[in-house]
C-alpha cells in the first residue's frame, strides 16, 4: 500500500518555527487536501516529505522509507513543487523526453503524460513563453511521468484558468479513485472543498484539524 507518514516533524529557519512537531498519515484512494494560510508551513513539510529539506525533528516517510532510500523515486512519488524548474528554452516535451531519458522511463510515456496534461497541442512550444496555467499543467504532466503511486502536489491550482480548474479535479479524483495517495496544498479552502475527501489543515507549522470532509459536512 502507498503511504506518506510524518511523525513530530519540525523545522525552524533561524527564528521562524516553520513546521512545528507536525503528526499525519495520508491514506490511499482518497485527495487529502494539506490546507492553511500562506506561511503555514505547507511547501516547507511537502519539502521534507520528498527529502528537499531536512527536519530538526521528527521524521517523513514515503512508502515505508525516507524518501531518499527510494530506488527510482519518479516512478514512486510524483512531486509538484512551486519551485519545480524547467529549462525556458526547452520545449515541454523536450523536457519531460530529458526527464524520462534521465530516469530510465520509455518515450511512450511522455506522450501520455502531454495528453493527460491537455499540452499535446503546447508540446512543441518553448516552456519560456508559457503562462503560469501551462506551466503548472507541465509541472503536473511531469509528476505524473513515472505512473507514481504517490502524488505530493503543492498549490497545483495556483494558475489554472476556470477550465484548467475542473481539469486539475477531476484529474485528482481520478488519481485517488485509482488507490494512490494524493495530498495537495492550497491556501484556499475553497479551492478544495468539493475535491477533497480529507483534510488536513495547519496553520503556524501545527495541525489545527485532520478530518474527513464528510465527517465535516455533518458536523456544520
Ligand atoms: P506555506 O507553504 O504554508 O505558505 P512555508 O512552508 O512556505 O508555508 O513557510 C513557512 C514559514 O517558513 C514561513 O514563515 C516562511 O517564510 C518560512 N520559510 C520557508 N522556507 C524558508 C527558507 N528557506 N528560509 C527561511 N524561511 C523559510
Ligand atoms: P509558498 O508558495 O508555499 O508560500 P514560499 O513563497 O514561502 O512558498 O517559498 C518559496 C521559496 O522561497 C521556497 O523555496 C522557500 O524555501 C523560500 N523561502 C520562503 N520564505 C523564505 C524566507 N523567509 N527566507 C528565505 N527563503 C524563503
Amino acid at each position: 500500500q502507498p503511504s506518506i507518514e510524518v511523525t513530530a516533524v519540525s523545522k525552524r529557519y533561524r527564528a521562524v518555527v516553520a513546521v512545528d512537531r507536525l503528526s499525519f498519515a495520508v491514506r490511499p484512494g482518497e485527495v487529502t487536501g494539506f490546507v492553511g494560510p500562506n506561511g503555514a508551513g505547507k511547501s516547507t513539510t511537502m519539502r521534507v516529505i520528498v527529502g528537499l529539506d531536512t527536519p530538526d525533528e521528527g521524521q517523513a516517510l514515503v512508502n515505508g522509507v525516507p524518501y531518499r532510500s527510494l530506488r527510482r523515486p519518479l516512478t514512486q512519488v510524483g512531486v509538484l513543487l512551486d519551485a519545480s524548474a524547467v529549462h525556458p528554452g526547452r520545449s515541454a516535451r523536450d523536457h519531460l523526453l530529458w526527464l524520462a531519458h534521465s530516469n530510465r522511463l520509455g518515450r511512450r510515456r511522455v506522450d501520455e503524460v502531454l495528453e493527460l496534461a491537455g499540452l499535446a497541442a503546447a508540446a512543441r512550444r518553448r516552456a519560456g513563453g508559457f503562462s503560469l496555467g501551462m506551466r503548472q499543467r507541465l509541472g503536473i504532466a511531469a509528476a505524473l511521468l513515472g505512473d507514481p503511486a504517490v502524488l505530493v502536489l503543492d498549490e497545483p491550482v495556483n494558475g489554472l484558468d476556470p477550465e484548467g480548474i475542473v481539469w486539475i479535479r477531476g484529474l485528482l479524483r481520478s488519481l485517488a479513485a485509482e488507490g494512490r495517495v494524493v495530498l495537495v496544498s492550497s491556501h484556499l479552502m475553497s479551492e478544495l472543498e468539493d475535491t477533497a475527501d480529507h483534510l488536513l489543515v495547519v496553520g503556524r507549522g501545527r495541525l489545527l484539524a485532520d478530518v474527513g470532509v464528510a465527517e465535516l459536512i455533518e458536523r456544520a
